[in-house]
């Protein structure tokens, strides 16, 4: 394409000179190129598979609107003040900060919290957080051994005798972090006289237990961090023998609890980086779709497992775990990294817009265990058996009721936020999770550029960039372009480019950027009903990367020990929820009308009040779906349904902004093949 330079009063070499600037080569790739590798980044070294895209510095990206809100209220919420809240972070009882390792609660919540409360104060600058996290990091550094352990000593022997290698592998990504914010070598120091002690142990050491067997992949790319960064080969002997060792994920679905498989899928893929093969790298994807396939039959990218997936429980009454939405997104960005592929930030961006903020309260001042498609009652009572544990799983608490994901959430918006902008292998910039903020990063021969990401994503279509660069300079900007865009388009400096764009691609603008330059990208969104012929054949909407829900009266009541400042909820449906849908049997979307709210998307969307985007759906009770004996939304029968219920219009609010919550709906119809809902 070509550009008009702004004046045309200018002489004549600079308008040659201005012309020249701006041709730019556009193209549509399925995948970064790996040619190359990127100059200024740590990305794998030799002979690990290049890296298609590459992390930034944590703190390179600075997140705003409504991303940063969420871990503004993060920090005023349950996470940033869970050493309030927690006993497991009791700092002068806890194994994790005694010299000796000596002392208490020294398993997996303290380097749970740690991970992502590190990163929350790296990415959002705060220095009294960063200071917090930095006094349990240098604790747990300065607890390490000669021979390289530190930490809690009663973990060495904690399985039989044998080292309980989980918590560390946790802690392996708090230094990580820490030194990708910081640069402290220290971390870096530790992590590998860590690892020079696990690579004494045998092989078989890595098959203990039951969760470090199956979570060891997390270890292996520790194991490929550290050696990107110091290139020293016995950490590469040290990830073939981890991943020989441990459960193998290469080569099926092996566990089928729902943490395990979040984390779990893709050990193969990591190792892949490594082995090079090509059955190790698409072992993640078949995973997925194992999992998908068989417990994953509803919107908004989760599936059913609660707390494993069950023969027979696919109905989305059942949900999945926090502590599997945060892995599953942390996975998922892994996975963007590593084969640059963009389903999987798709993929990332479905379950995190469309289940992560449901799964706490709006003030992130308490979460539940398990969320799903379909919950229209969170009260603190036993859901077993279609919940399969036992207890207090549907209501929000900030406790121990629920205390891995009460710890372990802490890194699901962080590490979203660290991961909307990735480096290139050809030195470019590419643009993955959509969201507002800024980034700066060093391009093309190490020229720093920074860019201003506005839009009102994933609520609205259009995605401004402006660029900000001392020096102009060359270099590749890759725009994702998602699974349900059709067609997508550009500007830059507010003409059009002349680009066929596909579904699941980039567009890559490589070209010599120059300070002010702006960039437009709209993301068409479309209204989509989808059937779930293996769920009663039910059908969800979504418009772009949003589900939708029934929106349903919230009623909130508090309880617990600790109302006073951080209560329990639990939230009763004040308004009918027993709806099916009224399609159009020719055009099914055209059902639907988009109510919009004028102005900028809030800061915080995620409620059915601030929702900037609802749909007006027709629909018909159906009088006998109602609440099992468990006061769980009883399972879906086949549709269609028949109904003699009047048409009512109905709103549909974002999944992600519904706490109660139909996304799974029946299908009203009246013909021969509908059914007539029997009361159970
Ligand atoms: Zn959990």
């Amino acid at each position: 394409m070509f550009c008009r330079p702004a004046r045309s009063t200018l002489p004549a070499f600079v308008l040659l000179m201005a012309a020249t600037t701006c041709l730019a080569d556009v193209r549509v790739v399925d995948t970064p190129a790996t040619a190359t590798r990127n100059s200024h980044y740590v990305s794998n070294r030799e002979p690990l598979a290049p890296s298609p895209l590459v992390k930034l510095p944590i703190g390179s990206i600075v997140p705003r609107g409504w991303l940063r809100r969420q871990l503004e209220l993060e920090k005023e919420g349950m996470v940033g003040h869970l050493a309030e809240i927690s006993p497991w972070l009791n700092f002068d009882k806890s194994s994790w900060a005694d010299k000796q390792g000596r002392g208490q609660l020294g398993w997996e919540e303290l380097p749970y919290w740690l991970k992502g409360y590190g990163d929350l104060g790296y990415v959002l600058k705060d220095e009294a957080v960063i200071a917090q996290a930095r006094k349990w990091i240098k604790a747990a550094m300065d607890s390490q051994r000669d021979d390289g352990w530190f930490g809690p000593r009663t973990l060495v022997t904690h399985l039989g005798g044998k080292p309980d290698l989980w918590p560390h592998m946790l802690m392996l990504n708090v230094l990580q972090s820490c030194h990708e914010a910081t640069g402290d070598p220290r971390a870096v120091e530790v992590m590998t006289r860590y690892m020079k002690w696990e690579n004494s142990l045998p092989e078989t050491a890595f098959g203990e237990g039951y969760w470090p067997k199956l979570r060891a992949g997390d270890n292996i790319e520790s194991a490929l961090w550290l050696y990107n960064r110091s290139g020293q080969p016995w950490l590469l002997d040290l990830a073939r023998k981890i991943h020989r060792g441990m459960a193998r994920w290469d080569r099926d679905v092996i566990d089928w609890h729902n943490v395990n498989l979040a984390q779990g899928f893709r050990a193969g893929t990591v190792f892949g980086m490594l082995s090079k093969e090509a059955r190790d790298l698409e072992s993640a994807e078949r995973n997925y779709e194992t999992v998908m396939g068989r417990y994953g039959q509803q919107p908004g990218g989760g599936f059913v497992g609660d707390e494993n997936c069950r023969p027979g429980h696919v109905d989305p009454q059942g949900g999945i775990e926090t502590c599997g939405i945060v892995e599953f997104m942390h996975s998922f960005e892994m996975l963007t990294r590593i084969t640059g592929l963009p389903l999987w930030a798709d993929r990332c961006e479905e379950i995190a817009l469309n289940n992560f903020p449901a799964s706490m309260t709006p003030d992130e001042k308490a979460l539940h265990y398990i969320t799903s498609v379909n919950q229209v009652q969170l009260d603190r009572n036993n859901k077993a058996p279609g919940i399969q544990n036992d207890g207090t799983m549907f209501s929000y608490s900030p406790g121990e009721v629920y205390r891995c994901c009460q710890h372990n959430v802490s890194h699901g918006w962080p590490y979203y936020a660290e991961e909307m902008w990735l480096a290139t292998a050809d030195n470019g910039l590419c643009a993955s999770l959509y969201a507002p903020s800024d980034v700066t990063a060093k391009v093309a021969q190490g020229g720093s550029v920074s860019i201003r990401e506005e839009t009102g994503y994933p609520f609205r279509d259009g995605v401004d960039f402006k660029l900000s660069a001392q020096q102009a300079a060359r270099f590749p900007l890759y725009l994702r372009v998602p699974q349900w865009c059709a067609a997508a388009t550009v500007k830059i400096n507010g003409e059009a480019v002349a680009v066929k764009t596909r579904p699941l691609s980039y567009i890559v603008l490589d070209r010599t950027w120059k300070d002010g330059d702006r960039v437009a990208l709209q993301l068409p969104m479309r209204l989509a009903v989808r059937r779930w012929p293996k769920n009663q054949d039910a059908a969800s909407v979504s418009y772009g990367p949003l589900g939708f829900s029934l929106a349903i009266r919230e009623r909130w009541e508090k309880y617990g020990d600790m109302k006073a400042k951080w209560p329990e909820w639990e939230v009763f449906p004040e308004s009918a929820w027993n709806f099916g849908l009224v399609l159009d049997a020719q055009d099914p979307a055209r059902s639907f009308e988009i109510a919009r709210k004028p102005g900028d998307v809030p800061l915080e969307p995620f409620t059915p009040e601030a929702a900037p985007l609802a749909l007006k759906a027709k629909a018909r009770k159906i009088p006998n779906w109602r609440m099992d004996r468990n006061q769980m939304v009883d399972r879906l029968q086949p549709s269609p349904v028949r109904s003699t219920e009047p048409v009512e219009e109905v709103r549909l609010i974002p999944l992600g902004a519904a706490r109660l919550r139909i996304g799974m709906f029946p299908v009203i119809g009246d013909g021969a093949d509908a059914h007539n809902w029997v009361s159970r």
